[in-house]
């Protein structure tokens, strides 16, 4: 942190603001130029709001050197991290496929998507039980239920499973079906989720809230890292703009700079972002060109009469055309499609 002084800041001002810095245990670096005299600050001072310096008298401006979040952040932590699920590791040099309906409607559908994920090699399943919806009057998901039956098909076809949880409460219960939690763009930012899932075992999908700043997910994926459990994926899914021909925009932006921020592998969302699957292939594709770990994607055996989030879904052929795709891209990148 540095504090830049008022030209006309006196010398009581300037040692009163030194002697704050002192008693919270940082250490002061004074310099005076002709104009104007600034004092570095060094110790990890990301946790000391801006507010308690810049209404000193005397201070002009106070400015953050360091991110505020630390555990996520790659300058204290250079290498990637890799988070193991299902005999897979998520993270640099290969792109994950997590693939499957929206919604969990029945085991016939869950059946005809795991056997055919399992039979083209791939390892993850995705679908939610517990759904939050864009109105509080759409099919909200088959609850306990929908795990059991998520459960039992990744058992029978080897897959792991990937699903929400939208309520701290609902953690341990969830967690009896699920290998790997995903937390929605709703819920971003709830901490007391976000605390519960920070005292377990099990990897997080942390899905960027849709007003969400980039700082702000890496945020609260440091705030399940404070609470204990590290092994998280991030996730792009769209963001709100004024754009109305997407569901969302998909901030590919967002790719490279969690990446240089912060170790964590970054999946992305193309189905969210999109919300017209004629549009899915395209930013899976580019996805994996800007360097995303891979992706979560909705795909139905019949997505016109899908219970949740149809119009987004690939059928099954249309994922396979895209799964060769990206294999071949990969093939270029040097990146194994997993
Ligand atoms: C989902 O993955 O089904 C979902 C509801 O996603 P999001 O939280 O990104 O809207
Ligand atoms: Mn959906």
């Amino acid at each position: 942190m540095i504090l830049i002084f008022q030209k006309d800041a006196t010398e009581s001002q300037i040692q009163q603001a030194l002697e704050k810095i002192t008693a919270l245990g940082y250490v002061p670096h004074l310099s005076r130029g002709v104009l104007k005299t600034i004092v570095g600050v060094t110790g990890d001072d990301r946790s000391v709001a801006e507010l308690e310096f810049d209404q000193l008298p005397g201070v002009e401006e106070v400015v953050h050197v360091l991110k505020p979040f630390k555990l996520a952040s790659r300058d204290f932590h250079p290498e990637d991290t890799r988070v193991e699920i299902g005999g897979l590791r998520i993270g640099s040099d290969t792109f994950s496929l997590i693939a499957g309906p929206c919604s969990v409607e029945d085991e016939d559908q869950i059946e005809a998507i795991a056997s055919y994920l399992a039979q083209n090699g791939l390892k993850l399943i995705r679908g939610g039980a517990f759904k939050p919806r864009s109105s509080p009057y759409s099919f909200q998901g088959l609850g306990e239920e929908g795990l059991k039956i998520l459960k039992s098909a990744g058992r029978r076809h080897g897959l792991a499973v990937v699903t929400e949880v939208m309520a701290a409460h609902d953690v341990e219960m969830v967690g009896r079906y699920t290998d790997m939690f995903q937390v929605g763009t709703r819920n971003m930012q709830n901490f007391a989720l976000l605390r519960a899932l920070g005292e377990i075992r099990k990897p997080v999908l942390l899905k960027r809230s849709m007003m969400g700043t980039i700082e702000e997910l890496l945020l609260s994926a440091e705030y399940i890292m404070k609470a204990g459990n590290t092994d998280i994926v991030l996730c792009e899914r769209g963001i709100r703009t004024f754009e109305t021909a997407t569901r969302n925009t998909l901030d590919i932006a967002a790719i490279p700079v969690c990446k240089r921020w912060s170790h964590l592998p970054v999946i992305v969302d193309p189905s969210h972002s999109m919300g017209d699957w004629h549009y899915v292939p395209s930013a899976s594709l580019a996805a994996l060109a800007a360097g995303a770990d891979g992706i979560i994607i909705e795909i139905h055996p019949r997505p016109e009469a899908a219970k949740s989030d149809g119009k987004q879904s690939l059928t099954l052929e249309n994922f396979q055309r895209l799964f060769v795709k990206l294999q071949q891209l990969g093939e270029v990148l040097g990146v194994r499609v997993q």
